[in-house]
This record gives C-alpha cells, structure tokens and sequence, in this order.
C-alpha cells in the first residue's frame, strides 16, 4: 500500500509520502538506540515532566490533531476530538503512576532463600517497535508509548500507510516535549519493511495492533528472534441481552457500541444476542435507532456515522453483507452502498444468520450488527464462545446469578455487564483465542516490556 492520505470522504489522493530508505531507517534505530542510554538513567519524576508536556502539546493541538484524524480515516470530528482528549490523559495517568507500577518489591521473609534481602525490580529492555492500525491513528499509539517511555523504553513506531500524516505528527511529539532525541521515532516504511527492523539486534521486542494475519506473521518473526511479542488482534465481540435487561437502554448502547468510529473498532460489539422473551422488542429498537443515524460528511458536527477508511475495507464489508443476503440472511436496516462519492455503507442490521454465512464466524469492521435468537442462556453462551476471536464481549441482565454464570463462562479477555466495551488507562486491555496474547494498558501493560529482575543479597 502506497503510503499516502487519502480522503474516505472523497476518495481523493491528499499527500503521498516517500518511504525512508534503508540508511534512514539505520539512523532512526540508531538514534532510538542512543536515547535508551540516555533515557534509562532518568528519574520518573523527569520522565513524568516531559510526559505531561506532551499531553499539553496535544490538547493545544486538538483541532488540527481531530481534523487529520478525520481527513485521513474519516472519524466524525466529535469522535476524532474526543481521541486527543483520551490520548493526553493516558499520557498523564502513566505520568502519575509509572513510578507505583514499576516499584520493586520485597520478599517478605528473605531467609527462606537464604539472604539478607530478596525481590524484584522492573528495569527497561531498550527499543520496542510498534506496529500500530489507522482506526485510532493517536491513541492505538500513544496507549503503548505513555507506558513504554514512561518505563524508560524508547520506541520505532511503524504505522499503518493511511495515516502518514499522524504519523508523521507522533515522530515529533516526544522530542518537543523534552524527551531526548530518539526516545521516540516513527519509521515511514511500508510492511514488507517490518521484518528487517525487527531481526535488528538492537530492537528488543515488539507490539502490533490488527489484523490477525498480521499478527501471525510478526510473531512468527519475533519467535525466531527470541524477541518478546504482544498482539492486539481482531474481535467479534458478542452483547448478550437477557430477559431482565433495561430493553431499551440496551438498544439506545448498542448503537453506539456497533457504530462508534464508523463500525471500524476491535471491540465494537459486532453480535447481537438476545433472549427470544426480549427479542422482538430489541430488534425493532435497534434497527429502529441504526436507521435514524445520521450518515455523512464526518467534518459535519451532526454526522454519526462517515465512510469507511479504505475502499477495500468498504468492498470487503459489502462482500460480507451480499453473502449473507444471497443465503436468506433478512436487512431490518440498511443493507448495501449508498449510491455517492467516498468508502460509505449504510449502517445495517441483519437477522436470520447462520452458520454458513461468512458474518457468522467473520469479523464485520464496519457499521454491519448481526442479531440472533436465543431461548437459553446456554444457547447464548454457546453462540458468543463460538468464533475463534475472544476480545471482550457485554452482558446486560439484572439477575445476580445470571450475570455471575455469564462473567465466568464467556470466553473474553473483558466481560463488561450492563454497559458497552471501552479501553481505559486504569484497566488492562487484550484478548484471548485468536484476538491477541499479553496485554497492554494499567500495570500488567506496563510491565510486558520490562526486565522483571530478581535482585538476591547474601
Ligand atoms: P492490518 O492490515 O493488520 O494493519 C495493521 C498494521 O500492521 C499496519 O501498520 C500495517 O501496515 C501492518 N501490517 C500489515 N501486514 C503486516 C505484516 N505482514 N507484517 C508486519 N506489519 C504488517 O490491520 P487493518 O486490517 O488495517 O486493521 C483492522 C484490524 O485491526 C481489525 O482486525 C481490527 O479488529 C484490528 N484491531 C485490533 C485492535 C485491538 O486492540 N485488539 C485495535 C484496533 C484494530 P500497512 O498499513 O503498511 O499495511
């Protein structure tokens, strides 16, 4: 893919970007290399300064940061303000907290393995790559680099070739900010690029946000490399709704938890399964509340939902939906490609899915939901666990019990009950199965590109 902004609203060629050459390349990992020196023997307290630094710089910045994330991936501008806004106060909470989550701990009783004193430190392991998605270009980078900086890491980050621009903009970020030079570079590099960064000696370990085949082929590379991986992967997360869930408060979210960024996040609900009791009220909700979103121009304040950020990721999508259409699957709300300029599909709900269809099993990365009826709380259990993807998933009941079965059985890196998924610094953020293995954000991200050191004195 040729790295370059192309508008989704109109499908036009903004700016194209010349690859860095290989000497380029060299000379960022080179400077990375050099700043870890540098950057390793600084105190929290110095890091944490030039962390909330950077968190300024970025709400300055808001409206020219929201209006490239919408010309280059097509987020309505509300949305695209309010990833800065998220971005600046992750970096601050690692800002406030690093120093807590990387505190060295002591052994209780250091004699029973015979030393005076016993335990354990967080060191940094030196540069980590990134390889990070266009469907939040900020803060899909900025929730792996608050904490990888904050630890004393530096960072290469290789973005996905739609975004150059906000790539472009986190290149610089850190060294305004008061970082040192080279605590941070992005690499302008397409993927075929990835594989030499990554066998460098100097790189340490790696971390990619997307799709699946993705992930396979750069942890494969990693494990040859003996080099540390974590893998953010895709999702088709289930929202189950029971017979005693607010109905209608279930509906209002589930529109948003579907449609948000224009249906393209990992942890969007993407299956919708509702108890038979509940059913036809949900439905009619739902598809109700999808078919009255505003469809349009994301740099227009009213629009929900703006194009897709590819036209590939559009024909995709579209292909989806027809194969399902083709094998009786039933449109209650949109169903196809508004006849008009830019990557946009109508956001749409289906019922009567089944097994041979390929939204079934797939994950749909646009505003495309897929309801299903249940008449158990096993069938529901056996249809959310029943896709190789594990992210998250939601469960809305007001039965105790039920909501205690469902948390421990669905198959999820995160159950959230009552409510949709979000990320958040303060909680840990991953899947399960086919989604991803480690985790990143709160203390558990924080130490996945960490030397865990245990310290023994006689
Ligand atoms: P993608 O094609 O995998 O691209 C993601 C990044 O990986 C881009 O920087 C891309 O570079 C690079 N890349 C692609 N193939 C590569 C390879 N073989 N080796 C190394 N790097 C490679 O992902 P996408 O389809 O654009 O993004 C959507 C997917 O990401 C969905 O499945 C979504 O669920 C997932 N996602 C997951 C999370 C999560 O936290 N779990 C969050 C967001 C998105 P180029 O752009 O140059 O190809």
């Amino acid at each position: 893919m040729a790295i370059a902004t192309t508008n989704p609203y109109t499908g036009q060629i903004e700016k194209t970007f010349e690859p860095h050459s290989d000497e380029e390349v060299d000379r960022r990992i080179a400077s990375a290399h050099a700043a870890f020196d540098t950057l390793r023997g600084t105190t929290f307290t110095q890091r944490a300064e030039w962390m909330r630094a950077g968190a300024q710089l970025m709400e300055d910045d808001i409206e020219h940061l929201a209006r490239l994330i919408t010309i280059e991936m097509g987020r309505p501008i509300k949305g695209a303000r309010a990833e800065v806004l998220k971005s600046a106060k992750g970096m601050r909470y690692y800002a406030d907290h690093a120093e807590e989550f990387l505190a060295p701990e002591s052994l209780d009783d250091a004699s029973a393995v015979s030393a005076s004193a016993a335990g354990t430190r967080y060191d940094p392991i030196g540069i980590i790559l990134a390889v990070m998605p266009w469907n939040y270009p900020l803060w899909q980078v900025l929730r792996f680099a608050a904490p990888a900086l904050m630890a004393g890491n530096t960072g290469l980050l290789k973005h996905a070739s739609n975004v150059p621009q906000a790539a472009l903009y986190l290149d610089t970020l850190f060294e305004r900010a008061g970082f040192p030079v080279g605590a941070f570079h992005t690499l302008l590099i397409p993927a075929s690029g990835v594989e030499r960064v990554l066998r460098d000696p100097r790189v340490k370990a790696t971390t990619l946000t997307g799709s699946e085949p993705a992930g396979r082929s750069l942890a494969s590379i990693a494990g040859s490399e003996v080099k540390h991986v974590v893998l953010e992967l895709g999702g088709s997360d289930p929202f189950v709704v029971m017979p005693s869930a607010d109905v209608e408060k279930a509906a209002t979210v589930a529109v948003t938890a579907r449609n948000q960024n224009n249906g393209q996040s990992c942890i969007a609900a993407k299956r919708f399964i509702v108890h038979a009791d509940v059913y036809d009220e949900f439905t009619r909700l739902f598809a109700d509340k999808v078919a009255a979103l505003t469809v349009g121009d994301p740099l227009d304040e009213q629009t929900d939902v703006g194009p897709l950020a590819t036209e590939s990721g559009r024909d995709e999508l579209a292909e989806q939906v027809a194969d399902a259409v083709a094998k009786g699957a039933t449109v209650l709300a949109g169903g196809s490609a508004p006849d008009r300029d830019g990557w946009f599909f109508a956001p749409t709900v289906l019922e009567a899915v089944t097994p041979d269809m390929r939204l079934y099993l797939e994950e749909a990365f646009g505003p495309v939901a897929t309801v299903y009826r249940v008449s158990s709380r096993e069938e529901a259990l056996a249809i959310a666990n029943g896709t190789t993807f594990g992210l998250s998933s939601a469960v809305w009941t007001n039965d105790a019990e039920e909501e205690d079965w469902f948390v421990r059985n669905l198959d999820a890196g995160a159950v959230f009950v009552n409510g949709m998924t979000a990320s958040f610094p303060e909680l840990p953020f991953g899947g399960v199965k086919d989604s991803g293995v480690g985790r990143e954000l709160a203390a558990v991200g924080m130490r996945e590109f960490c030397n865990l050191k245990t310290v023994w004195k006689a």
